[in-house]
């Protein structure tokens, strides 16, 4: 049973074919540069398979697909003999507002409602539908699943998703928190209380997602009860060229000041702010470590910055759940970067926080483990994301029948 899992972005497409039957990656690649000069696709058989890079004119989502589906067919490429062996494609759905809290078998209902999303997330909903409806041309017959990147924070309570605005704002506009990288948050804490042997249903967990986007979540007993991101993924964390938190008059005043429009103040506060804008050196935290702490005083400030604001929301949600088991670390910067793991950590000893500096040197580079002191009360772990993998396995669950297909509960026996 092959599962084809697409995360289709603005000008990109990934993809990951599974075969659930060993959840073995079949083959994945990234589409670049769709509808503009220049696209290609980087594609590899299996999970480590030689790259090979197809260029070819790619016109729109649905070219892009196309393209994707004769490569995994094709004899040179190819993994598979026909299209008939994918039964199903799951693809990630940035937004889902309130309306979904798992993830769904996709119908007509449900692509409405992705739509109306598309108010809150107008760069990303765009493109997942772009994808949903290029699948439904091209393999009519095939079921599809979306997992939606806000679903898995809907239970954060009510004190922690609301904005203290006029309630109207809430109540007929929707605007709240809702939280981003759920599937990555889910996947992590799941498996840190695997790493861990304790109970996921009585864990308690923080994970902290730093990739291209950062953010940090409090999980506790299997749910997620409070995240950094809200409205949108602009707050909280410290990112690469994003502000995080900043106080909202901030914006009113640049905005009056400098003359911008709406959209280059969204530009301002989203391309070239976070480490880009303090460092004025570069986003990528790997260029901003190279040397240090003697590269640049700006850059050391940028790292400074970032960890800290991590240091903040590790003290907060520990405050939130009344304890923690385990904080872990994940993604691009989390799993391969010491120097902000060390950083981040510091000053934490009271609240029973303590890595062991050997082991948090060793761990990157795809090496998951336990990096905390031996007397540590609260593990500190090094845990790699794949949010890829939850998406086929949602959507095989999905069609076999074992998550409800409006709800993505699991249905009891
Ligand atoms: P992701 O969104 O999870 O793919 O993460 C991408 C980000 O991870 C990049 O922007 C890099 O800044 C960061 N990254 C990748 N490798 C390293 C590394 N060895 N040290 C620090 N940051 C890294």
């Amino acid at each position: 049973m092959n599962i084809l899992v697409l995360n289709c972005g603005s000008s990109s497409i990934k993809y990951q074919l599974f075969d659930m039957r060993d959840k073995s990656v079949l083959a994945k690649g990234l589409v670049h540069r769709v509808g503009m000069a220049g696209s290609k696709i980087d594609h590899k058989k299996g999970d480590k398979g030689d790259k090979v890079t197809v260029s070819s004119e790619i016109l729109d989502h649905k070219d892009g697909i196309k393209k994707v589906l004769d490569l995994l067919v094709s004899k040179e490429n190819g993994v598979i003999k026909s299209l008939n062996e994918i039964k199903a494609v799951g693809h990630r759905v940035v937004h889902g507002g309130e309306k979904f809290a798992g993830s769904v078998l996709i119908d007509q209902e449900v692509l409405d409602a992705v739509k109306e999303c598309v108010n809150f997330a107008p760069l990303h909903n765009p493109p997942n539908l772009k994808g949903i409806e290029a699948v439904l041309e091209l393999m009519p017959n095939v079921k599809q699943a979306g997992v939606f990147d806000t679903a898995f924070h809907q239970t954060m309570p009510s004190k922690a998703f609301l904005y203290a605005l006029p309630y109207m704002f809430y109540e007929k506009e929707k605007i709240r928190r809702y939280g981003f990288h759920g599937t990555s948050h889910r996947f992590v804490s799941k498996r840190a209380s695997e790493m861990l042997k304790i109970p996921y249903e009585r864990s308690k967990i923080i994970t902290c997602h730093l990739g291209n986007g950062c953010s940090i979540a409090a999980v506790q007993g299997g749910v997620s009860v409070d995240t950094s991101m809200g409205h949108t993924p602009l707050e909280g964390l410290v990112m690469g060229t994003r502000c995080g938190d900043i106080d909202p008059a901030i914006i009113l005043h640049i905005m009056k000041k400098h003359e911008l429009t709406p959209q280059e103040l969204d530009n301002l506060l989203n391309k070239h702010s976070g480490v880009q804008g303090i460092s004025g050196e570069s986003n990528d935290l790997r260029d901003l470590e190279e040397g240090w702490p003697n590269r640049s005083e700006r850059a050391n400030l940028a790292l400074d910055v970032y960890a800290y604001r991590i240091r903040k929301y590790i003290g907060a949600y520990i405050a939130v759940m009344n304890g923690c088991d385990a904080l872990a670390f994940t993604a691009g910067v989390g799993e391969n970067s010491p120097i902000i793991r060390e950083l981040a950590c510091k000053n934490l000893d009271f609240l029973g926080i303590k890595i062991d500096m050997d082991l948090n040197n060793k761990t990157w580079r795809g090496v998951e483990g336990d990096i905390s002191t031996p007397d540590a009360k609260v593990r500190t772990l090094v845990v790699g994301t794949n949010e890829e993998l939850v998406i086929a396995e949602d959507t095989f669950d999905l069609i076999e029948g074992r998550l409800d297909p409006k709800t993505g509960k699991p249905k009891r026996k």
